[in-house]
């Protein structure tokens, strides 16, 4: 899968693509990442990518024009993938999300800076809007990487255990059940026992549990429209009775 990323810092990424999987992926082309500065395709001599905003107030905007020409100039006109704006005002990014990207052959990714960019980038350039939470951050590279790095998981033969990614939060609808490695005691915190039992089926009952479990505390709204066993409903009705 092919990524172009449109930046006005994208010194920001090599270091982040230079280490563990995504490094990995690249070197097994896997995943190929392109990043391109979009000052390179500023036509005047300062490379003006920013302006002050029409109506007054505070803060820059980003141009129009050296956005629509590197992207046009990288991906043709009208683009050939779909062009991605990072934005608080995005939809969500979800796993859902992310897993549906992984099956594109190409995505291209737009990093804002400063107020953001100019309205008719978003009206006639950009054709989705993805937002990482309900903040703000300073640019739209974190958010990016972040879009990059978890539509990179779903595609074949990146991660190292291709199981891994199976019982991750979120795969199954729940949250993921805890981890633990060795010492098998840590200033006097034990190993649940079951871990160690060598016991394959409970192993794999007290995870669902436990999952259930986190699930319930942490996020009950992801319960809403999860398929419920009815050892499941007894569980969590038990569970709820405790708490
Ligand atoms: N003025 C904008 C607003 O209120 O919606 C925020 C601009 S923000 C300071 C600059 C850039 O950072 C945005 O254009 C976007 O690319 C990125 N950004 C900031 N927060 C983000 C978020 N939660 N999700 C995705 N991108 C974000």
């Amino acid at each position: 899968m092919r990524f172009d990323i449109f930046s006005l810092f994208p010194s920001v990424f090599s270091p982040y693509f230079e280490v563990s999987i995504l490094q990995k992926a690249i070197e097994k082309n896997l995943i190929e990442v392109n990043v391109h500065n979009i000052r390179d395709w500023t036509m005047d001599r300062h490379h003006i990518t920013d302006d002050t905003p029409y109506g007054g107030g505070g803060g820059m905007v980003m141009k129009a024009e050296p956005i629509f020409t590197a992207v046009e100039d990288v991906l043709g006109q009208p683009p050939s993938c779909p062009v991605i704006l990072m934005s608080p005002q995005g939809r969500p990014f979800t796993h859902k999300i992310a897993e549906e990207l992984a099956q594109l052959p190409q995505i291209a990714i737009v990093c804002g800076r400063y107020e953001g960019v100019d309205e008719r980038v978003r009206q006639h350039l950009i054709t989705d809007q993805l937002s990482i939470g309900d903040f703000v951050i300073t640019g739209g590279e974190l958010p990016a990487l972040m879009v990059v790095d978890a539509v990179s998981r779903f595609i074949p033969d990146v991660l190292g255990d291709p199981t891994g990614a199976v019982d991750d939060s979120f795969a199954s609808g729940l949250l993921e059940y805890p981890h633990y490695t060795r010492p098998e005691e840590f200033r006097g915190w034990r190993v649940p026992d079951v871990l160690l039992s060598g016991h394959h089926a409970k192993i794999i009952e007290w995870r669902r549990e436990q999952a259930l479990q986190r699930t319930f505390q942490q996020r009950p709204d992801l319960l809403k429209n999860y398929p419920l066993t009815e050892k499941d409903k007894k569980f969590l009705s038990e569970l709820n009775k405790k708490s």
